[in-house]
């Protein structure tokens, strides 16, 4: 096969290290998928390929294959983990002879964890989304798709299954692009189907690949059979004209009728997938051991290294934006993505490294904490194995031991350059319970279980109700608390009772207000004196709590500035209306005054949390609910008794669309109205629609609810 440099970006050699892999074949990739479209089956047989097979040809015939797959299945296999890498070689191009890594990044599908989508989204530099080539595109796997299509993820389509009964791959490739709108154009066509799936025909290279049916390990490449060839032919001409658009030089060739090679091909593929224009398709089956290699030389070939993506973003010190190159010699920067326990080695902190290197035994600076820490080992999880390293480079994915004092979404740098990048955002919590251990013996079991959580999922929350003095957990939605409390259970061996769930209500404010505290008492001894005076203003959605220091000339001496913002913040933890958290409020701290003997931190604290409470009281606060984006499929039959039960549910109806005899509705609906929605659905349709949600915002409670909610909440049960 003839080579291909073209289109592959390099790490200049002023920046690049002598790495065993090059930086332009380091792959950090997702792999998305609906549940049991084969996304395990496919990782498993990747992980199987890669580490058995350097080069597609080597034979190792027999039953080793299938055994080795059997004890790995029976060990679980590790690709559970948040990150797994494997070596591969493509057949083609100068650097078919070196090891080229990919590292594959867990995606969740579950829509209630949104969080672990979002963190894994951050860090992955392209995607391949597995469908089933009976099923087609369903509708979870539209919803990490759409994520996707937000951060841009150039993606590949593996169209799975194409042994099964009824698999057609075309209606397949025609339903990614009506369903998800991608200009998706296959690269492979199959070779025969269901039963006779036997291999598949590949266009860029115009040749066809037969494989030994036991272990898919071999297969021979032979001339594109002539029943296929017309098909084939009429396929790669679509796809030159879908790439020419991206590629000038392709253009010009393609309409003077000049004949194309397959590697200024593959270049203008490659151009047109990282510009998210085009997404190659490529029919298979894990189960049946037929297409992975064709995948992977298709990740190398056509998915970004991380040099194709622009700089990551990150903020200094002052807050001022700073681009992170991707260069071995700067110094080090990377994001903690992910948090695990491992029962041998404690805790295991997933890092993408953006720019430096990362030797083993360094120090890594915490700009969160302000703390340095050390990094005794790194680690690369592998197929059945780990791998201990000594150094990790520019856009590696690894996994560092040692540091303590880290959670998910922190940046790890060195200490001389103070950087944040941009977290992942992480949506707040919609749905709370409060929880105690069942023996009173376990409390400090319990919080302890629950800190380590916590830590590792940036979406789940533990506080204490101050007024009831309960443990309150909170995350995104029933199904979630439901894992957390199954995890209490069987990895920390604490068992809990949980209360009922009860929405997260959060309160905000309307108007710009001013406000004061004094807390000054001073009859007979030592007395107190603090003093604040603040104003506040509504903040932009999502931005939380911000307090700004607006003090000038010593009104509080700088010592007290600390304590005060702290009563401030304090105090926005339980709003003024029922109780619940406020979000979204700006507030500035703009004078107040002192006493020499009087005033201590905790008078300031005392007088910043009444400065919040007055001004939140003038500023025409307001309940907001959690909103969440619920998607109907329903059979035509019942889709105006789903729509009418939706409206009901003071539902907004977003989108409506007909898919076959189905219609997918698209809904915001408070989560207050939500409750008990699967069952009544199921009575709705017969049991033939289903349903899926997520958090979408908060918004103002109607005026009417409000009374019944407030005479709900946490503060009015105290109260009563
Ligand atoms: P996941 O839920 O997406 O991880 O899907 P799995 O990989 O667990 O596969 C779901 C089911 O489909 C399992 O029973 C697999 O054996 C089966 N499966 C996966 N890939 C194929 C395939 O290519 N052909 C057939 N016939 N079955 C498959």
């Amino acid at each position: 096969m003839a080579t291909m440099t073209k289109g592959l970006k390099k790490l200049s050699p002023a920046n690049a290290l002598d790495r065993p892999v090059p930086l332009e074949y380091t792959r950090n990739i997702g792999i998305a998928a609906h549940i049991d479209a084969g996304k395990t089956t496919t990782t498993e047989r990747i992980l199987f390929y890669s580490g058995v097979v350097h080069k597609i040809g080597e034979v190792h015939e027999g039953t080793a294959v299938t055994d080795w797959m059997e004890q790995e299945q029976e060990r679980g296999i590790t690709i559970t983990s948040a990150a797994i890498s494997c070596s591969w070689k493509t057949t083609s191009g100068p650097y078919a002879n070196i090891p080229q890594q990919i590292n594959i990044i867990d995606t969740p599908g579950h829509v209630d964890f949104t969080a672990e989508v979002e963190r894994s989204m951050r860090v992955l530099d392209g995607a391949v989304g597995v469908f089933c080539a009976v099923a087609g595109v369903q509708p979870q796997s539209e919803t990490v798709w759409r994520q996707m299509d937000r951060y841009q993820v150039p993606r590949i389509a593996f169209i799975n299954k194409m042994d099964r009964t009824g698999a057609d791959f075309s209606r397949t490739v025609d339903d990614i692009r009506k369903k998800l709108g991608g200009n998706a154009h296959p690269i492979c066509l199959p070779l025969g189907v269901e039963a006779d799936f036997t291999g598949v025909v590949d266009l860029v290279n115009e040749k066809a690949y037969v494989y030994d049916d036991k272990s898919g390990m071999t297969f021979q490449t032979i001339d594109i059979p002539d029943t296929l060839k017309e098909d084939a032919h009429a396929d790669r001409e679509a796809l030159i004209e879908a790439v020419a658009d991206f590629d000038d030089a392709i253009a010009e060739t393609y309409l003077a009728g000049g004949i194309l090679s397959s590697d200024d091909l593959k270049a203008a593929i490659r151009k047109a997938t990282l510009s998210m224009g085009l997404i190659p398709v490529i029919p298979g089956s894990a189960f049946k051991n037929k297409g992975i290699q064709i995948l992977l030389d298709a990740i190398i070939d056509y998915l970004p290294a991380p040099l194709d993506l622009p700089a990551m973003k990150g903020f200094d010190a002052e807050g001022r934006e700073v681009a992170v190159e991707t260069t071995d010699h700067d110094t080090t920067t990377g994001l903690a993505f992910k948090l695990m326990s491992d029962p041998h080695v404690g805790k295991l902190i997933f890092f993408r490294t953006y720019s430096g290197q990362l030797k083993k035994g360094i120090r890594l600076y915490n700009p969160r904490t302000r703390k340095s820490e050390v990094v005794s080992r790194l680690m690369r999880m592998k197929a059945s194995s780990r791998e201990e390293l000594d150094i990790a480079y520019s856009g590696d994915i690894c996994a560092l031991i040692g540091m303590k004092d880290v959670t998910t979404g922190d940046t790890l740098c060195d200490r001389s350059r103070d950087i944040r990048l941009e977290p992942p955002i992480f949506p707040d919590p919609v749905i709370s319970m409060s929880i105690e251990p069942n023996t009173k013996a376990d409390q400090e079991k319990l919080s302890l279980a629950l800190g380590r959580l916590a830590e590792e999922d940036p979406t789940f929350k533990v506080t204490s109700n101050h007024e009831t003095g309960q443990t309150i957990i909170s995350g995104m939605g029933e199904l979630h608390l439901e894992i957390i409390r199954d995890r209490l259970f069987r990895q920390f061996k604490v068992e809990a009772r949980a209360g009922k769930p009860q929405i997260a209500y959060r309160e905000t404010i309307t108007l710009q207000a001013e406000g004061e505290g004094k807390y000054i008492k001073q009859s007979g001894g030592r007395g107190q004196w603090g003093h604040a005076k603040i104003a506040i203003e509504p903040n932009e959605k999502g931005k939380g709590i911000e307090v700004m220091n607006e003090v000038v000339g010593g009104d509080i001496p700088k010592e007290y500035i600390k304590p005060t913002v702290a009563g401030i913040q304090g105090a926005a933890q339980t709003g003024i209306v029922a109780g619940y958290p406020v979000i979204d409020v700006k507030i500035r701290l703009q004078g107040g005054s002192s006493h020499e003997v009087d005033s201590s931190e905790l008078a300031f604290h005392q007088a910043g949390s009444l400065a919040f409470k007055d001004a939140m009281g003038r500023a025409k606060p307001i309940l907001l609910e959690p909103i969440m984006d619920v998607e109907v499929v329903t059979p035509d039959d019942h889709k105006g008794d789903v729509m009418a039960d939706l409206n009901r549910r003071r539902g907004r109806i977003r989108e409506m669309e007909q898919r076959g005899n189905a219609v997918n509705i698209s809904a915001y609906v408070p989560l207050e109205e939500m409750f008990g929605y699967a069952t009544s659905l199921r009575s709705l349709s017969k049991g033939r629609a289903s349903y899926s949600m997520e958090p979408y915002e908060f918004e103002p409670i109607p005026v009417n609810l409000v009374p019944w909610i407030v005479s709900t909440s946490p503060r009015a049960k105290t109260e009563n």
